[in-house]
């Protein structure tokens, strides 16, 4: 099978890559005409033309692989009615070789492809054709020919007869409203659509232009209030670097599809964000979700995009990336989002603290940190990231989200700088410092980048940043490539949160779900590693009868033994098997280790000056 990706992946050299690329920039752009005849049935046309196409056959992919996903997804499942045609229109053999591969033999040079692709999920990586709009993921839609990925690329968008619709994306405008262009084939992959009749709401910060095409079925009003707050979300996330990159397109795009029938995602692209939400701007909790993935996706146009993991570069549309700084790079970007959702002045004290206590409890007490380092999480993304597989996994006790450990990760690392230099150093100034090194210089072409980071760069960085290579070196071993955990109790009470337990003293058996509709309690999930019921033998499809001698038929028989006790104490318990066996053992009740965050003022104390001015430079507006 021809890999094209592979031979891009060896040109690391920098002259090498400008030559290859001036080279195929003189050569005629493959182009993509896109057309709806029957948009109310789901489906696009598309119609594919690779000029010059050199060797023969030539090897035409659907991606299996889409940027800012890491799992596969076999997009060639929804192409069908492929057809192949040489320059002069006469017919040519397309053998369909792998399931995600057609080899054409080209008869004057030119091929043509035309084929069909049906999608009706409106999201971050599928294709959504309704009578509303075209909603474009390009590796969900287009075919790409191997050995042509550093040619220019040229883009028609036909409008469905009588419709009003245009085009918002990050591809390159035209003079024709319906063409754009691109650079190479990692530009146009990275660069979705959204083809219909949008609002379009315009503003400027930091010298650059950022755009809003919101597809929403709410008010001209609600978008205006929409756009205010992702300007404020703009600015504080510009604050961190002191400037913006420069959009390769000259403007940011935001493309947001808030509809009843669209699927919640948020994905990153180099000079846009798809934002998709089942859902409204005019309900307040929902529009402060969309505002979070807002805040999200917009800290990617550095962290990622720019300042990029290793691992993710080039990004191969064939095969899986693997990457081992996810925690950083979307863990980081998880805790700056909520970071900046209370900098810029859309989420409160308590709001903020709520979000630290579910990442800090998720870290603190998920079992998987047992057996997997973050280091490692990350690397299981390339099987998390595609869902629920058909066999059973142990993930539930196995793996803690690296969006989750990262985000701990970054909130327990800059409170440890503010703490360490009295304030001096943040987060804020290990992020400018990654961008300085790894994102700011840039790549070969467009949608390529340099440099991208390995952990051990990321490290000497915060050794850098810190002034103390010992204190990155530690940090690193213990908190990313080991087992530990901060202590968030001492790092949060210097910004006035007190951690502690939410049932002091009370007794437990563990994280287990239970349902009492049978007989007994039975083990609907797998129970946690150390857990007391896991110690106990007991796991997912047994039924528990009895604690104490108790029968376990309702939740409240279950809280009532554990009142009667306290933790350390040894009771016996029944309990049956999936196949019929019965167990007689005994359960070490343990404290529960649950945690809340709490403001130290909604404790009944005070919150002291030196606390105020901590979270003031944490949390507080920058400007
Ligand atoms: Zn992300």
């Amino acid at each position: 099978m021809s890999r094209p990706f592979r031979s891009t992946r060896v040109v690391l050299c920098v002259a090498l890559l400008l030559v290859v690329a001036g080279a195929a920039s003189a050569q005629a752009p493959v182009s993509y005409r896109l057309t709806f005849p029957a948009p109310e049935h789901h489906w696009m046309q598309v119609e594919a033309t690779f000029p010059d196409a050199g060797r023969t056959p030539l090897h035409v992919y659907m991606s299996r692989t889409s940027p800012g996903r890491y799992a596969l997804h076999e997009f060639a499942k929804n192409v069908y009615d492929v057809q192949a045609f040489d320059g002069a229109g006469q017919p040519l053999a397309a053998v369909h070789s792998q399931p995600y591969e057609w080899d054409v033999q080209s008869g004057d040079g030119t091929v043509k492809v035309s084929y069909r692709v049906y999608g009706d999920r409106v999201d971050g990586t599928y294709l959504a054709v309704d009578t509303t709009h075209a909603h474009i993921n390009m590796p969900a839609a287009l075919m790409w020919a191997g050995g042509l990925d550093m040619r220019p690329i040229r883009v028609e968008f036909v409008p469905p007869a009588g419709s009003h619709w245009k085009v918002a994306t990050q591809l390159h405008p035209t003079a024709d409203p319906f063409v754009f262009t691109a650079g190479n084939l990692q530009y146009l992959m990275d660069s979705p659509a959204e083809f219909g009749t949008f609002l379009l709401r315009t503003f400027t910060e930091g010298g650059r232009t950022f755009r809003i095409a919101l597809h929403e079925q709410g008010t001209a009003a609600e978008a205006d209030a929409f756009a205010a707050d992702v300007h404020k979300i703009v600015r504080q996330e510009g604050a961190v670097y002191g400037e913006f990159p420069d959009y390769e397109p000259g403007t940011y795009t935001f493309l947001s599809d808030y509809l009843p029938w669209a699927d919640f995602d948020g994905m990153e692209h180099r000079n846009s964000t798809v934002m998709t939400f089942r859902g409204s701007l005019g309900n307040p909790e929902q529009r402060i979700e969309i505002l979070n993935t807002v805040a999200h996706e917009f800290f990617h146009c550095w962290n990622v995009e720019r300042i990029r993991p290793a691992g993710l570069e080039p990004f191969s549309f064939l095969h899986l990336n693997m990457a081992s700084s996810l925690w950083l790079a979307e863990g980081f970007t998880s805790y700056y989002q909520t970071v900046f959702m209370q900098r810029a002045g859309l989420a409160t004290m308590a709001d903020t603290a709520q979000a630290y206590e579910r990442v800090v409890n998720a870290v603190t007490n998920g079992s998987g940190r047992q057996v997997r380092t973050a280091e490692q999480m990350s690397q299981m993304a390339p099987y998390i990231d595609g869902g629920q597989p058909i066999d059973r996994t142990n993930w539930s006790r196995t793996v803690i989200s690296y969006y989750t450990w990262g985000d701990a990760i970054g909130l327990a690392l800059d409170l440890s700088l503010r703490e360490r230099s009295n304030g001096r150093l943040t987060l804020d100034d290990f992020m400018r410092a990654m961008w300085r090194k790894y994102g700011k210089p840039g790549g070969p072409a467009e949608g390529l980048v340099g440099h991208p980071y390995t952990i051990d760069e990321a490290r000497e960085t915060l050794g850098e940043v810190a002034g103390d290579p010992a204190f990155a070196n530690e940090f690193f071993r213990r908190y990313i490539q080991g087992h530990d955990v901060p202590d968030y109790r001492t790092l949060l009470s210097a910004a006035g949160l007190i951690v502690r337990p939410i049932h002091p003293g009370r007794a437990w058996i563990g994280n287990v779900r239970l349902d009492f509709s049978g007989d007994g309690a039975d083990v609907d999930a797998l129970t946690p590693y150390g857990s007391p019921v896991y110690e106990a033998g007991i796991d997912e499809d047994d039924t528990i009868l009895s604690i104490d001698g108790r029968k376990m038929t309702s939740e409240r028989a279950l809280a009532s033994v554990l009142a009667a006790h306290k933790p350390g104490d040894r009771v016996p318990v029944m309990f049956v098997h999936r196949d019929g066996q019965k167990v007689s053992a005994t359960i070490a009740l343990a404290a529960d280790p649950r945690l809340e965050i709490v403001p130290v003022e909604k404790t009944g104390k005070t919150l002291t000056a030196a606390e105020q001015a901590f979270r003031e430079s944490w949390l507080g507006p920058k400007h």
